[in-house]
């Protein structure tokens, strides 16, 4: 008969220790496995990580390990403490399944980690029937594991970008490596002032920050004055997908302005429900929809130049050459300011201010759209989404590099090499 014990040896196995003996828990709910140390093998000193000499033993302690059939799994160990004659002290022995600060085994912090990716938190603990705090646990430490062994590398290029993570107008700063090779959440920071982002900038050091050579940001004024202060040799490149939203946002202030005062003065209001035929781009229009918008552009509004212009500025980025690019988008702005439309003159006034950044987009041979970050930006939102239950930053930022970080994994501890590794499924 195949037992628990030989399961064990073939997936949880470590050198020096013994699975004894297997049987229920009082409760009947739980499976306990009692392990000792194999004989003749010395305790290792957790400081110094050296063997060392026995000292006495503690009184037993419950390791939780992965459920199995519906059975809580604990494994119990006394552990023992040694006279370490490097440390010269008395301490606790390192065990290679855990460590002294979680009640969880490593393997059962990989394996909930591991589902707290594919599930919320929340659910995630529901289906493992532990706590959510257990997870967070699990999670904690596996990111905080990542993030010590991860190779910062070489970084080319970086995009910054902020969410928007509680009501009330709090941000966070994200800043993505968008190399073609890697791409990976670098760093979270609380708020989007230049004292958070400068803050990612004391994490990778000035060697690494000197040579990144692309940067993309939108046209948040603390961003640019950092990226002009830490990145002077880069190429800074502004955000395309900013730029659309932030004409979008300027037509839907116009639309909204002109259809409340058409039904204040008691016309035909023709922009009635016309905001996702306007914001839409018009190819992804259904034909029904394309239909209506035809019929509405023949009237005289402002709201249908201000859509007429918001259209036309999409030429801009089928342009290759810088030059090109700059006569078309001087002309676009000069067409604008005379619109006589406020919120579109606002736009216009800040593409003039942020010209060279612009244009960069076309010196750097387009070869960093914000598609990337724009991609990265939208899954660290479906994270913060499903972060229903994190209560507090601390969790938001673990649970985004958790998702988005692309940290290396614990690498189970070595085992005897004709025995079987850690198995993938923890
Ligand atoms: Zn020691």
């Amino acid at each position: 008969m195949l037992q628990l014990i030989t399961i064990l040896n073939r997936c949880h196995h470590f050198r020096g220790f013994v699975y004894q003996r297997a049987r229920f828990g009082p409760d009947h709910q739980s499976i306990e496995v009692t392990v000792r140390p194999r004989k003749g093998t010395r305790a290792i000193c957790s400081r110094c990580h050296q063997p060392a000499t026995g000292y006495d033993q503690l009184a037993e302690r419950r390791f939780e390990f992965i459920p199995f059939w519906g059975f809580l799994v604990f494994l119990l160990y006394s552990m023992r403490r040694v006279d370490c004659r490097h440390c010269e002290a008395v301490v606790v022995e390192e065990v290679p399944w855990g460590n002294g600060k979680h009640q969880l085994t490593n393997a059962y912090m990989l394996f909930l980690a591991r589902w707290a990716r594919r599930l919320s938190w929340k659910e995630t603990a529901e289906a493992f029937r532990t706590s959510w705090d257990k997870v967070f646990n699990a999670v904690e430490h596996v990111v905080t594991w990542g993030l010590e062994h991860r190779t910062l590398g070489h970084i080319d290029a970086i995009g910054v970008d902020e969410i928007q993570y509680a009501k009330g107008h709090k941000y966070l700063t994200l800043v993505y490596q968008i190399d073609s090779g890697m791409t990976r959440l670098l760093w979270v920071g609380k708020e989007r002032t230049i004292e958070s982002f400068r803050g990612f900038f004391t994490v990778i050091g000035d060697d690494v920050a000197s040579k990144i050579v692309f940067v993309c940001s939108d046209m948040w004024e603390p961003y640019l004055k950092v990226i002009r202060e830490k990145c002077s040799e880069a190429l800074h490149i502004l955000d395309r997908f900013h730029i659309v939203a932030k004409m979008n946002k300027a037509l839907d202030e116009v639309r909204a302005e002109e259809a409340r005062r058409m039904l204040r003065e008691g016309r035909v209001p023709l922009l009635k429900k016309s905001r996702w035929l306007l914001l839409k781009r018009e190819k992804n229009l259904k034909s029904e929809q394309r239909f209506r918008l035809r019929d509405l552009l023949r009237y005289n509004l402002r709201t249908v130049r201000a859509y007429l212009l918001k259209e036309a500025f999409q030429q801009l980025w089928d342009y290759n050459s810088p030059t090109w690019a700059a006569k078309f988008l001087d002309e676009w702005c000069r067409q604008t300011m005379r619109s006589r439309i406020e919120p579109m003159k606002k736009i216009a006034r800040s593409l003039r201010q942020h010209r060279d950044l612009i244009l960069n987009y076309f010196h750097a041979h387009k070869l960093f759209s914000s598609g990337v970050v724009e991609g990265l930006n939208n899954k660290a939102k479906v994270t913060m989404r499903r972060s229903y239950g994190f209560r507090t930053y601390p969790a938001l930022e673990l649970s985004l590099y958790h998702s988005l970080g692309n940290c290396p994994n614990r690498h189970p501890p070595t085992i005897s090499s004709d025995e079987p590794k850690y198995r993938t499924c923890f």
